[in-house]
């Protein structure tokens, strides 16, 4: 068995904390300063587990084995969210560069072929999962030259002045691997309510996301009769409230749906509103539920503009992610591995939250390995994880590798 050298493992983890490290969290957006530093980091721990390392024109940091065969290539994202945790991303990147180093120390298993990676953007300041998306071949040039962050900066300045304008963006071959493994936090609480210490992946959830908005006719609040009303607010909180029911009656066991974002115009307490705006995303692991949740919002739709005086109109108010299968011949690996390390403390799940891996599963078989985060909290910097879980899930990922990789 191959074994991880837990105190490194830990080392490292708080090593790539202190770039952007702010009060228990971290600041490290991507292409940040600290982000390229913790990147500059990374490239020189991935020459030091004897791979060949470089930084791509997206900043992807890679890591190629110089031993033949069929390759696995393990990895995470090293940016985080602007107020964000410190294992969000940081921990599947250590978990590779960790099983990198013990494999290159260890007589039986060192010329087993690990390529190891610290994706870029997964965090959508510029392009959600920018880095992944950029070494698959999915990335529009177009829509590079015309990203910009929350405050307008463009992707194209930002690479500048990263000083990667000039560098190549690396583009995976196919044909080098048998798949893709990343670890993540779970960001859940499913795992720690169930105390259970490992998640097997088997598929990553789709998000759909629809604007309602409601076409009414804006008047005095004093002086209109309630039965002359063009309300567009009691449209929506019509349409909302039966939303919570219908989604409700028809909802798999691990459906979600939020309506996180209202707008009332004018918005003032003794105007009717005229108009008004309601976000309704939902997700699921199945596209056939996230088929059945839009049929639902249209027929929703349809019944209050008919009751009301109100206009109401669907538009699509994001691109659609489909759900994503993990690959059961990659996770079986991590199941013999969990089954042997923790036999009654690891569970199947779907997962909430998209990943890198989302994007690698478009491109050749991909799994995932979650751990408990602590209270299920993520994207705070309150962000954690109990120590021996950060050491097994580690633990468990190698045991997989090299079984994996001995099997192939
Ligand atoms: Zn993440």
């Amino acid at each position: 068995m191959l074994r991880i050298n837990a105190e490194r493992l830990i080392r490292d983890l708080l090593h790539l904390r202190a770039f952007g490290s702010q009060s228990s969290g971290v600041v490290r957006p991507a292409f940040s300063q600290a982000d390229m530093q913790a990147r500059y980091w990374l490239r020189e721990q991935f020459e030091q587990a004897g791979l060949t390392s470089r930084i791509d024109g997206v900043g992807n940091v890679l890591g190629f084995s110089p031993h033949p065969g069929k390759a696995l290539l393990i990895g995470s994202h090293a940016d985080s969210q602007p107020t964000g945790g410190w294992l969000d991303g940081a921990m599947g990147v250590i978990y590779a560069l960790e099983i990198a180093k013990s494999l290159s120390e260890s007589d039986s298993y060192r010329h087993l072929p690990v390529d190891i990676v610290a994706l870029q953007d997964e965090e959508s300041r510029f392009i959600g999962c920018l880095g992944a998306k950029s070494l698959t071949g999915v990335l529009d040039d177009h829509v590079v030259r015309h990203a910009t962050d929350k405050d307008g900066i463009r992707l194209v300045d930002a690479l500048e002045a990263a000083g990667l304008s000039e560098v190549p963006r690396e583009r995976l071959d196919r044909t080098r691997y048998i798949g893709f493994l990343e670890a993540h936090i779970e960001q859940g609480p499913t795992l720690e309510v169930n105390s259970k210490r490992i998640g097997i992946v088997t598929e990553i959830v789709g998000v759909r996301g629809l604007k309602a908005i409601f076409r009414g006719q804006q008047n005095h609040a004093g002086t209109t009769m309630m039965a002359l009303r063009r309300d567009a607010s009691t449209a929506l909180y019509a349409f909302a409230h039966r939303i919570n029911q219908v989604f409700a009656a028809h909802a798999a066991e691990r459906s979600v749906w939020t309506m996180g974002r209202a707008k009332l115009v004018p918005n003032a307490t003794s105007i009717i509103p005229g108009y008004a705006e309601l976000d309704l995303q939902f997700r699921d692991a199945s596209e056939s539920q996230l088929d059945r949740f839009t049929a639902l919002a249209y027929e929703t739709a349809d019944e209050i503009a008919k009751s009301s005086l109100v206009g109401v109109e669907l538009i699509e108010a994001r691109s659609p992610v489909a759900p994503s299968k993990m690959s059961e011949s990659l996770y079986s690996y991590l199941e013999r591995s969990a089954r042997q390390h923790v036999p009654n403390a690891w569970i199947h799940m779907p997962s909430g939250a998209f990943h890198d891996a989302g994007v690698m599963a478009d491109f050749m078989p991909s799994a995932m390995l979650f751990i408990p985060s602590i209270g299920g909290i993520s994207h705070d910097f309150a962000e954690d994880s109990h120590r021996d879980d950060l050491i097994l899930g580690c633990q468990v990922m190698a045991t997989a590798v090299v079984d994996l990789l001995a099997s192939c």
